[in-house]
């Protein structure tokens, strides 16, 4: 294994372990003290939504993203390239234009994790569709879930959030996953949510529950293979199966620091 010096880096994060990705560098285009969403979700591990963000804003210059990437040894194993971080990465407005240039710099595949909010709007799914993988929350089958499960702002509709992924289904070329994170609010819904996901059609289904420190308790290993069978026709995988790769981290504040933590 590389052993990489710590350092302090402000927007690159990693390399983590992640069961969905295997090992994953990340980078956090919005990187501000408080998260900045659209939606308040009730395991969320980052703390409670003070305000809602509903607009797409570039807080952070790609220049410095890429300073620190240069910074990094050239040959880092890692499987991805992951834009998350503290809230949702497509409220950043240069995220295209950061990946182009993450992509000129560096090998790796892209991925990008969203909650899918703002898939709707036209600029977003053209950001989108120059990863390699995305994966997009879907926790609700309707309206009411929706709002119980994600708390989303006033300005993010269910029936919206779904037309967008199933329009980005469509014509994006790349990987694409849902992930669904189940709690005791959404687990009696399972058959509800594997139909709604059987139209969207993902290449992957990656069924979920908060295991880290959070607001609301996982629901066990037993539980989540229940649910699993409601998918047992699409290409399904639970956490409690994932991938559970040891990768050695950049800055362990750093990393503490995206998960909420300090
Ligand atoms: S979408 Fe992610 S960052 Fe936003 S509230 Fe939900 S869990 Fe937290």
């Amino acid at each position: 294994m590389i052993k990489i010096k710590q350092n302090t880096y402000k927007y690159v994060y990693g390399p983590v372990p992640s069961w969905r990705l295997g090992s994953s560098l990340g980078i956090d285009l919005l990187s501000q003290k408080s998260k900045i969403c659209t939606f308040d979700c009730i395991y969320c591990q980052l703390g409670a939504t003070k305000t809602y963000s509903n607009q797409r804003i570039a807080y952070v210059h790609v220049d410095d993203i890429l300073r620190e990437l240069r910074s990094l040894p050239p040959k880092i194993p890692i499987d991805f390239i992951t834009f998350s971080g503290r809230g949702e990465p497509t409220l950043a407005s240069n995220l295209g234009i950061a990946v182009k240039a993450v992509k000129a710099l560096r090998p790796d595949p892209i991925a990008i994790i969203t909650n899918s909010s703002t898939m709707d709007r036209a600029s977003v799914q053209e950001d989108l569709s120059l990863a390699d993988f995305v994966i997009a929350k879907l926790d609700a089958f309707s309206a009411e879930t929706f709002e119980a499960v994600n708390k989303p702002s006033d300005m993010i509709h269910f029936e919206n959030v779904v037309k967008g992924l199933l329009k980005f289904r469509k014509n994006y070329n790349g990987k694409f996953a849902l992930q669904i994170m189940f709690t005791e609010e959404n687990k009696k819904y399972a058959g509800k949510i594997a139909s709604l996901s059987r139209k969207i059609a993902p290449d992957e289904i990656q069924i979920n529950t908060p295991l880290r420190s959070c607001p609301v308790p996982p629901l066990s290993e037993i539980e989540l293979m229940d649910i699993k069978n409601h998918f047992a026709d699409l290409n399904v995988i639970s956490v409690y199966e994932g991938n559970k790769t040891y990768v050695e981290p950049i800055s362990d504040s750093d990393t503490l620091k995206r998960r909420g933590k300090v």
